[in-house]
Parts: structure tokens; C-alpha cells; sequence
């Protein structure tokens, strides 16, 4: 079966993206998807910097809210529409994050890492002054310290994504030179009960395999890991269920017989 559902997606409610909701749904209808899920960018204490002003990733959630209860109402019998949040990990606002995620009655929560050290990997400035191994050793490293101390959400957000960013990206790469972190990162999610995605949104961006690689997809899954979403990351409709052509062929090598979609926090398990 084809992945029917994408479960990343942003509209102009994130501050990063100015794709109106409705033509990200009209889209998803008319790609036969039967479940989207909104995902949109709260991330709290972000940074002030030229390119995100002062809360720039600061959701109005209860306008999300309300437009998107609208939208599925409109919608309903053509695609199920989940309210989600995409909510961004820094150890330093664990008690803050977990208030939130437990005031909304999301359907579905991504913990993702997009600051390390206060400082953004899509910024040149988080490589200076290190190889490009340790930046991304140290990425790995605040994601395995949100695992531990933080467990307020459904599946960990596009575990890898910092390779996206380093000087030659995905090129010297693989499992085998983080396996001390990625080994503990998976026994965290599973001992958790916590789940991951496969997003595409570095396959777009021309990486040879999606977030995360496929051997950290098919470790966790030797393990017993069962709770995967796909989604896409996409910022405009253009972009909603790329590459998950891919995703279905890749889930099936890696040994996974489903994925899942959230409703109200609890998992729904779809056959591939
Ligand atoms: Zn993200
Ligand atoms: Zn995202």
C-alpha cells in the first residue's frame, strides 16, 4: 500500500512559511492522501538574529487552532486533518515545553532539536571553530540529552537533520562513526515507549537517503521500534508527500510492515 498519510506539514501559522492552509489540504485531497497532519513550529526561546526576529517561531496557537477546527469541518469525509506541533528541545525549557504541550489538546506532538547550544546549525556560525564530525557529534549529543530528560511528545523529530547543513553533508557520513550515540538515542525512544519519523525533507533538499539514514531506520526497528510517521516537512503544498514513493520503499527494506498516524496522542498503525 502506498503511505497515505503525511504527518510533517507547515502553513503560514510557522514563521517560516506562507502556504495557506487550505492549499495544503486541497493539495493533499488531490494527491488520494486520506490523513494530514499540521505540525506547526512552536519553538520557544529561539534566538534573536537577523534572519528570525523576536518570536518568529512562536505559535498563535489558538489561531492555528481555530482555523484549522474550521478547515476540518469543511473537509470532513475528504481527509482527517490533525492538529499537531512541532515543538522545539532545549534542555534549559523542558518544564516550559511540557506545560504547553499538555495546555493544547494536540493530536500529535514532533520533538525536534533545531538549537544547539542556543546556536542554529543552519547557521555557517555552529560549524566554526570545529570539525565538521564534532558539529554534528554535538547535535546528536543535545538530541540524546532532550531523549533523557524530556518525554512530552509522540516521535522525535528528523533525528539527522544537522547533516543538512555541514560542508559536504550526508558525503562522509554513516551510522558506524555515531553508533555510541545513535545506539543509546534508540534504547531511550523504545524504553520511552516514544517513536520516530522518516522525513523527506532532506531528500528534496538532494540528500541521498531521508532523515534519519537508513541504517538508524532499520536498527531501530531490529529492535522492536514499531512507532514511525512519515512526513514530508513540507513548507509549501507544492511540497506535501514528496518522495514518499521512496519513503514506502525504504520502510520495506528496513523491515517495517507499517507507519502510524496520531489522534488525541495515541497511535493508529497503517499497513505499507
Ligand atoms: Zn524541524
Ligand atoms: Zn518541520
Amino acid at each position: 500500500m502506498p503511505i497515505l498519510a503525511d504527518c510533517h506539514l507547515h502553513s503560514c501559522f510557522s514563521g517560516d512559511s506562507d502556504a495557506p492552509m487550505e492549499a495544503m489540504i486541497q493539495r493533499a485531497i488531490s494527491l488520494g492522501l486520506s490523513h494530514m497532519c499540521f505540525t506547526e513550529h512552536m519553538d520557544l526561546d529561539f534566538p534573536q538574529t537577523p534572519e528570525s526576529p523576536a518570536g518568529m517561531f512562536e505559535l498563535r496557537t489558538d489561531d492555528y487552532r481555530a482555523a484549522l477546527m474550521e478547515y476540518r469541518k469543511r473537509y470532513e469525509g475528504q481527509i482527517q486533518i490533525g492538529f499537531g506541533v512541532e515543538l522545539g528541545m532545549q534542555p534549559h525549557i523542558n518544564a516550559e515545553n511540557a506545560r504547553y504541550a499538555n495546555a493544547c489538546d494536540f493530536d500529535f506532538v514532533i520533538a525536534s532539536t533545531h538549537l544547539v547550544d542556543r546556536m542554529d546549525p543552519y547557521e555557517s556560525s555552529y560549524f566554526a571553530g570545529r570539525s565538521q564530525e564534532e558539529a554534528y557529534r554535538r547535535y546528536f549529543e543535545a538530541e540524546l540529552e532532550s531523549m533523557a530528560s524530556y518525554t512530552d511528545y509522540d516521535v522525535y523529530g528528523h533525528i539527522d537533520y544537522v547533516i543538512r547543513y555541514g560542508r559536504t553533508r550526508d558525503k562522509e557520513y554513516c551510522y558506524e562513526k555515531y553508533a555510541d550515540l545513535f545506539d543509546r538515542m534508540i534504547d531511550l525512544l523504545l524504553s520511552a515507549q516514544k517513536g520516530i519519523e522518516l522525513n523527506t525533507g532532506g531528500l528534496r533538499k538532494g540528500l541521498r537517503q531521508p532523515h534519519p539514514c537508513t541504517p538508524f531506520l532499520k536498527r531501530y526497528r531490529k529492535m522492536g521500534g514499531s512507532v514511525l510517521t512519515v512526513g514530508s516537512d513540507a513548507h509549501r503544498a507544492a511540497d506535501v508527500a514528496s518522495h514518499f514513493g521512496q519513503a514506502a520503499e525504504v520502510l520495506t527494506d528496513c523491515g517495517f510492515t507499517h507507519y502510524c498516524t496520531f489522534r488525541q496522542r495515541r497511535p493508529s498503525f497503517h499497513r505499507l
